[in-house]
């Protein structure tokens, strides 16, 4: 029987504050099963794309980021919370549901022309995967498309990138 990625996915309601279903994907990265489902979903969807690199969202995205470049054959790019790169960087800010945070990118971390998948494990708000394409494009690069392991539409966050010109794909969504 062919498992569903949110039979791999926990949620732990009340975390990080009261209130929140927190949708929890180191169920679905510790099981074999798991993980190999949403790489090859991923790496299904774009192994026949022009994609020369994938940036991913500290830090969920890293995890599955670095796994579906390896297999898309291209490189990773880190977009990390700030002062944690050594090199020159790129910094964006962006809004949380309380509060600011900052992402950054190394400044010769990408070049013009590169095509770009970027990766986290959800997009809520958008405000985060917003800041990341903003980051990317500032290096004169192009997200072509954005992937998430989970979408929670009622939080708008996908039509928030979309309105940015680049294409969503989401392996589940949560109401
Ligand atoms: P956004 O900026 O509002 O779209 O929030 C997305 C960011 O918050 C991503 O980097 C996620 O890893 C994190 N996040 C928000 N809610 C959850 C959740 O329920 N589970 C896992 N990560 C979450």
């Amino acid at each position: 029987m062919t498992r569903d990625i949110t039979d791999f996915i926990r949620t732990i309601p009340d975390f990080p504050q009261k209130g929140v279903m927190f949708r929890d994907v180191t169920t679905l990265f510790g099981n074999p099963e798991g993980m190999k489902l949403a790489v090859a979903q991923i790496v299904d969807a774009f192994k026949d794309t022009e994609i020369t690199a994938v940036a991913g969202l500290e830090a969920r995205g890293f995890i599955i980021g670095g796994a579906v470049a390896e297999r898309l054959g291209t490189g990773f790019v880190p977009l990390r919370k700030k002062g944690k790169l050594p090199g020159k960087t790129l910094s964006e800010d962006y809004t949380l549901e309380y509060g600011t945070a900052t992402i950054e990118v190394h400044d010769d971390a990408l070049k013009a022309g590169d095509k770009v998948l970027l990766i986290d494990d959800l997009i809520a708000t958008g405000g985060t995967a917003a800041a990341g394409i903003k980051l990317v494009e500032r290096l004169g690069a192009t997200v072509v498309h954005a992937a998430f392991i989970i979408d929670l539409p009622d939080l708008g966050g996908a039509q928030v990138v979309r309105d940015l010109g680049v294409p969503v794909t989401a392996l589940c969504a949560y109401d």
